[in-house]
């Protein structure tokens, strides 16, 4: 019985995601949900990110959270137009909160939408929010077994990002086991390695932005790059 009432949930919800989908295609809006443990770097990731390209091309990020506006602060501080959603208990982003909030960002050009899920590696997954890719953080000190533990969230992901490689000397994780355990569960999984505090491996994810927006808007993030030398 209430994996019937579930799986009607997450039909309705995926119906109502499909619908504003649809509103991003057509006009050029990618959408980029972005999911992770509490305290992997999402925020951080941001923060980096839209000092990078908010002069590049048109950005605006949808901040979700239990309670409070901290992250949406942050985004704010690093010069990203940015709208919090607290979603009061729900450990979770569902397509009826994302709804809610377009409406009011209509009147806004925007070509890349970020979209920070609440911190849970469980049901952010099992919650199509429309979004054209789903890019998952894992931090080195959370541990290589998370694929393991956690797999729906790894193969709804299309990127895998290893945040926090500058604490590797000081934590256990092993890259080999990691990748052994992605092969069985997403074998087409891009991954990328990067420290959001030392900046390294970024330039790598701007390549995967790049690639991923429609070809003249990812241009303006390498054109960019290519005049800085
Ligand atoms: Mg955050
Ligand atoms: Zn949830």
């Amino acid at each position: 019985m209430r994996i019937q009432v579930l799986n009607r949930v997450l039909a309705s919800n995926d119906a109502l995601a499909n619908e504003y989908r649809k509103e991003f295609d057509k006009n050029k809006i990618t959408a980029i949900n972005i999911m992770s443990a509490p305290g992997s770097g999402k925020t951080a990731l941001l923060e980096q990110t839209l000092k990078e390209i908010k002069n590049k091309i048109n950005t605006f990020v949808i901040e979700g959270d239990i309670k409070g506006d901290l992250d949406a602060q942050r985004v704010a501080k690093a010069g990203g137009r940015v709208y919090q959603i607290n979603t009061d208990g729900a450990c979770h982003l569902d397509a009826f909160m994302i709804s809610q909030v377009l409406p009011k960002i209509k009147t806004k050009k925007i070509d890349l939408l970020f979209i920070e899920n609440v911190g849970n590696l469980v049901c952010p997954a099992e919650f199509y929010i429309g979004a054209h890719y789903n890019v998952m953080l894992l931090s080195t000190p959370e541990g290589a077994d998370k694929p393991v533990k956690y797999p729906l969230m790894f193969s709804k992901a299309d990127l895998l990002i290893i945040n926090k490689i500058d604490l590797l000397p000081y934590v256990n994780f092993d890259f080999k086991s990691l990748e052994k355990s992605l092969k069985t569960i997403k074998p087409s999984l891009d991954l990328l390695k990067i420290s959001c505090k030392t900046g390294e491996g970024l330039t790598d994810w701007y390549q995967w932005l790049a690639s991923h927006l429609p070809q003249t808007i990812g241009r303006k993030l390498f054109k960019h790059r290519k005049e800085q030398g």
